[in-house]
């Protein structure tokens, strides 16, 4: 879950990450010096210090024609804007992209996409993602292939198992469920409030792309807050869309504590998780971290490598 803090770059007024086509970027500061150094981190720092902008002017006409083609949605922004991003400077930004192009998910236990729960198959983005890409991203293809092939593979043995427990089948296991709130549990939820101080807490690169045992602590201690506030808290109402809400909220936090719990026991810099307080990659930490538990988390190292057992696709 330690690999799930990817930001992609994106123009300041716009929601759109597409990081190729920065590469035909040159990158400014405010006073218009050039940034000679354009990886992510470096660019981040600069703009702790203030707006970095951007202009697509090293794509020839015919890249340019490509880029339109290939990625329309990209520049809807600029032109509902009326910038021509090939040929002025524009504030850029980075956002994250949390679980959606990282890599953590539901830990599988062998090549079926079986998990721990008898019966459980998990596929795509719900499951983990670090077979097919490693500590990285899985954006630009392996994100897609992986959805297709591990769908594929876990819809098959979902479909066996089904046959396997015969008459069996009509007889189900129910597992307490998170997230389930009766009416009268105390306070209504402040479901704006929640998500503004969980996000404060995930979204900033400063605290997410630069991390350290302080900043993953401090973090620990208000996700922890905001966990307990949400147990103690009911929908504003039974109306569904309510109850989803909450339900939606629950998961973000569960998230951001599977993920900042991860971070801080992954003592080394490794992919996409960079602590500034251990720059460097550990030897003895080449094997994933499970994380376990939903109210407390306990953190185990994956005793085999992958390849011994043999759940490497
Ligand atoms: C902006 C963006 C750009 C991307 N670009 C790329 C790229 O260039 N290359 C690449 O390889 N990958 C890319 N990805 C990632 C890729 O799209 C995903 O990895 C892939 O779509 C995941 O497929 P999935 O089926 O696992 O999940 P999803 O596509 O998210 O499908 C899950 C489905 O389940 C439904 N659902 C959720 N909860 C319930 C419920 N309770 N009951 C019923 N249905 C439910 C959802 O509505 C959704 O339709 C991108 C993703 C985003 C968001």
């Amino acid at each position: 879950m330690e690999f799930s803090n990817e930001y992609g770059l994106s123009a300041a007024f716009s929601t759109v990450t597409k990081n190729f086509f920065f590469q035909w970027a040159t990158f400014t500061k405010e006073d218009g010096a050039v940034i000679v150094q354009k990886d992510k981190r470096s660019l981040a720092k600069h703009m702790l210090e203030g707006t970095v902008y951007a202009e697509l002017n090293k794509a020839n006409e015919e890249i340019q024609t490509a880029m339109r083609i290939t990625q329309p949605n990209f520049f809807v922004p600029f032109d509902r804007s009326g910038i021509n991003p090939f040929q002025q400077r524009f504030p850029i930004t980075l956002r994250l992209e949390g679980t959606v192009r990282g890599n953590g998910g539901i830990n599988l236990v062998n090549d079926t996409c079986a998990t721990k729960v008898p019966g459980l198959f998990a596929a795509g983005d719900a499951a983990t993602r670090e077979f097919v890409a490693g500590g990285t991203t899985g954006g630009g293809s392996i994100n897609a292939s992986w959805a297709m092939t591990s769908g594929r593979i876990s819809g098959k043995a979902a479909a066996l198992y089904t046959h396997s427990i015969g008459e069996f089948g009509n007889k189900r296991i129910f597992f307490e469920e998170r997230g389930r709130f009766e009416p009268s549990t105390g306070k209504s939820l402040d479901a704006i409030g929640i998500t503004r101080a969980l996000q404060n807490e995930v979204i900033p690169f400063e605290k997410n792309l630069f991390r350290t045992e302080e900043k993953l602590q401090n973090s620990m201690r208000i996700l922890n807050e905001l966990w307990r506030e949400v147990h103690n808290s009911s929908p504003v109402s039974q109306d569904p869309r309510a109850i989803v809400r909450t339900r939606e909220i629950t998961s973000m936090i569960a998230t951001a504590r599977w993920m900042y719990t991860s971070a801080l026991n992954r003592k080394e810099t490794r992919g996409m998780h960079k602590r500034d307080d251990y720059p460097t990659e550990n030897k003895n930490m080449q094997s994933r971290l499970i994380a376990n538990g939903i109210e407390d988390i306990h953190i185990r190292l994956s005793s085999n490598r992958l390849e011994e057992k043999g759940i490497l696709l």
